[in-house]
């Protein structure tokens, strides 16, 4: 047996300001001096707010660097030869999951203590250690697993409010994955797991019954511009909820299942590439994963509630045609997401759960 050691990262949940008062009494300890790293919007929405913070806390921002678009190692090397960022104590990492992930990576490099300030909900990147690295041109390339998540994460329910809607939508889809792909790849294993991977099993349940209660008017609110209880229950669940259990479970067995590998067999279709986000055809996936494994219950459930918001249940919503499969179930069963299942999940399997979702749609 081996040692194991956690570290979650601390969280505040708040609306405006109000989520910045404990800055200064936890980030002082860790040095003086903070560089902001973020995306563009991202720096514009949350730099008076971070300005604002530190007054009086003894803590200087020595700048503002936008993070150069792609979460590349190459956007990450480039930062850490700016001064501003050489010069800082610790990093503030302002914004989505790319300019998140590429601020790990610079924290890391450089070995300093990082915050995150996440300024969407589209993912649990400002919760968890993994990080998402692309090419330069924008291919994903691989993951890494820093050595600790953020030290803490400061969720400004006001500025997330305020981002486009898209973010949060597609940030329920991908978090669906979480609630439905965890029991999945982990069932007939339940027995035999350490409290590492048992405890985020029981987690998971929190990262989507949430979401089926609070998540569509949390999603019209913020269509609306507001902040809202229920957007406050549906961030927890897509960025802290989902952030711990991808923390700590086993990443290559139980993290993921059949919603990512068809969303990852379904990106060499063209269409899927340029005009759909991630959480978005993942959730599709779930949908077939469920059809699948004939859970008609839970595929009810998350069917009804999908439409209620808009995410995709057919082909069509995605314009994808029955005939343009073939080759994205054929790339779906080379990832390893359907690796550690509970049986073998084949070509055959997958493109029937596509077939018989279809005929699924057509009465219900
Ligand atoms: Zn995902």
């Amino acid at each position: 047996m081996s040692e194991t050691t956690v570290t979650f990262a601390g969280y505040t949940i708040g609306y405006g300001k109000e989520t910045y008062k404990e800055l200064g009494p936890i980030c002082s300890r860790y040095g003086k001096k903070a560089v902001v790293i973020g995306g563009e919007r991202a720096l514009a929405a949350a730099k008076p707010y971070i300005t604002e913070a530190v007054k009086g806390t003894g803590i200087e921002i020595t700048g503002f660097e936008w993070f150069g678009g792609v979460a590349s190692y190459e956007n990450a090397e480039r930062l850490a030869k700016i001064d501003s960022v050489k010069n800082a104590d610790m990093i503030f990492a302002c914004g989505g999951g790319k300019a998140i992930d590429t601020s790990k990576c610079v924290a890391r490099n450089l070995d300093k203590p990082f915050f995150t300030f996440p300024t969407i909900a589209a993912t649990c990147a400002s919760i968890t250690a993994i990080a998402v690295m692309y090419y330069p041109n924008g291919v994903q390339k691989d993951v890494f697993v820093g050595k600790r998540p953020a030290i803490h994460a400061f969720i400004n329910l006001n500025i997330i409010a305020q981002a486009p809607p898209i973010y949060l939508w597609a940030g329920i889809g991908d978090t669906l994955a979480k609630y439905t792909e965890v029991p999945f790849s982990s069932r007939g294993h339940e027995h035999e797991m350490a409290h590492k991977d048992a405890l985020p099993l029981c987690m998971s349940r929190m990262t989507g019954e949430p979401l089926l209660q609070y998540g569509k008017e949390a999603y019209d609110l913020v269509k609306q511009g507001k902040t809202s209880f229920a957007l406050e229950q549906t961030v927890l669940a897509i960025t802290v909820t989902s952030g711990m259990v991808s923390y700590l479970i086993d990443a290559f067995k139980y993290n993921s299942s059949m919603g990512h590998a068809i969303f990852y067999g379904m990106t060499v279709l063209p269409q899927i590439e340029e005009k759909h986000l991630h959480g978005e055809v993942v959730s599709y996936g779930v949908l077939c994963m469920l059809m699948m494994d004939k859970q008609m219950d839970l595929l009810d459930k998350i069917y009804k509630f999908m439409k209620s918001i808009g995410l995709p249940t057919k082909l069509a919503d995605m314009d994808v045609k029955i005939e343009e499969m073939g080759p994205a179930i054929e790339s779906a069963a080379t990832k390893y997401d359907i690796e550690f299942a509970p049986y073998k999940i084949t070509k055959e399997l997958m493109m029937q759960a596509v077939k018989d979702l279809e005929e699924y749609n057509k009465t219900h």
